[in-house]
């Protein structure tokens, strides 16, 4: 299936979906909770429908459910599903982020039963890296899996014992890509093994936290004596610092299509909203400016990916385009909305209330700014080590 092939059958598909109207829903949410909820439910439902089409399984290895073909096609569906305000980008990021990493890393077998649950909406998994003292420095995480019996190499199980925190819908979540300390904490990365946990296991405890907009994204994850079975371990024990650099690819491409795709459409929405005269020309301009500039980087990645390359330091610069582009959005909707996210009581000012405040968290989620300068100053400049 080529590109052009796709994205024709895709729109035709949506166009002439008759349950669309009960799906799409553009109208601002009473509340961000409620909001968040909806854009759950929304985005499940589509991916439900476009696997049972075959729609969603291009773009997927067919040893993991897919039909096959080139990333782009996942690109493509998920941008197209959030122009059409069909699926948030955020739930599908988690989508794109965790499936390729257990296609990689999980034995054959499990890989083909567990993905496809993943993405055809019927599941929703979160990662759990982020401890209350551990975000950037990752290799110095606390929350640790014990071997039953004493010996990793041959335990049938691990207990689970430590807290995650900033966990991305995971009050959502059947599962859990979960990183442990399986070795001394001076090990620091050579010591930490991946998991995947089942979130009804008996000793997690979910608790919400609410965002500066309302919402409740992400959670605190608390562990008590979690029982996973070590068939449960992704990639190699103790290799859990290799899978969570193996994700990065994935943290850096389809999912930043995606979000183009939303930073695009809120451009269009506030250039519709603003007044017509030059100082409105010049913030869009710069707001358009920044996702085009954004745009074209994240092209060229996708490709890279598409063609088998090994994405890498450089998707650093990408990261920090993204927040360059979606901080120019929000600000310049701030700019040229007056009031509207400080002040306005109406259902559409609290849409961009809610989404000029997450906007702040793009610096910070997925890797920090200042962590991406100091890997372009080191990695790819290569201007030393940090002072
Ligand atoms: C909306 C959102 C969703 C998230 N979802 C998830 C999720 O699903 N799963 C998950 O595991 N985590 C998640 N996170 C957590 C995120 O990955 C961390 O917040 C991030 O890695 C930063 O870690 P930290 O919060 O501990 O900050 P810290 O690492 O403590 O950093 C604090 C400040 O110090 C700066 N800093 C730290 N080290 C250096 C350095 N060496 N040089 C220069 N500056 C430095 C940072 O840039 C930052 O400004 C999410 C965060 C947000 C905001």
């Amino acid at each position: 299936m080529d590109l052009a092939r796709y994205r024709a059958a895709l729109r035709a598909w949506l166009d002439a979906d008759a349950d669309a109207d009960t799906v799409a829903d553009t109208g601002a949410a009473p509340t961000a909770a409620d909001d968040l909820n909806r854009r759950v439910v929304r985005t499940r439902r589509i991916l439900g429908r476009l696997w049972a089409a075959d729609l969603g399984r291009w773009g997927w290895p067919e040893r993991a459910g897919g039909l096959g073909g080139s990333p782009l096609l996942r690109a493509e569906l998920g941008a197209t599903l959030v122009a059409r305000d069909l699926a948030d980008p955020g739930v599908l990021a988690m989508i794109e982020v965790l499936a390729p990493t257990v296609i990689e890393a999980a034995p054959a077998d499990r890989a083909a039963e567990w993905v496809p649950r993943l993405c055809s909406g019927a599941e929703v998994w979160c990662q759990g890296f982020s401890e209350p003292a551990t975000g950037s420095d990752l290799a110095a995480l606390t929350c640790r899996a014990t071997p039953v019996g004493g010996d990793p190499a041959t335990a049938s199980a691990f207990v689970v014992r430590g807290q995650k925190v900033w966990t991305s819908l995971a009050q959502y979540a059947d599962r859990c890509v979960l990183l442990a300390r399986t070795g001394p904490p001076e090990a620091r990365h050579r010591a930490i093994t991946a998991f995947l946990v089942d979130m009804d296991d008996p000793g997690i405890t979910v608790a919400p936290i609410e965002m500066v907009n309302g919402a409740r994204e992400f959670a605190e994850v608390f562990f008590d004596d979690v029982v996973v079975p070590a068939d449960r371990v992704l990639g190699a024990r103790d290799g859990g610092w290799d899978l969570a650099m193996r994700i990065l690819p994935y943290e850096r491409s389809t999912c930043f299509w995606h979000r183009i795709a939303y930073l695009e459409q809120r451009c269009t929405r506030l250039a519709a909203a603003a007044p017509a005269d030059d100082r409105a020309a010049l913030a869009l301009g710069e707001a358009v400016g920044a996702v085009h500039t954004l745009r074209a980087r994240s092209r060229a990645t996708l490709h890279r990916l598409a063609a088998g390359e090994t994405l890498g330091p450089e998707t650093s610069v990408d990261k920090l385009l993204v927040a360059a582009a979606e901080l120019a959005t929000f600000d310049a909707a701030r700019a040229l909305l007056p009031g509207t996210v400080e002040l306005a009581d109406d259902p559409v000012a609290a849409v961009w209330r809610r989404e000029y405040l997450y906007s702040r968290a793009v610096t910070v989620y997925g890797g920090t700014a200042e962590i991406q300068r100091n890997i372009v100053a080191r990695r790819l400049l290569d201007l030393g080590p940090e002072g």
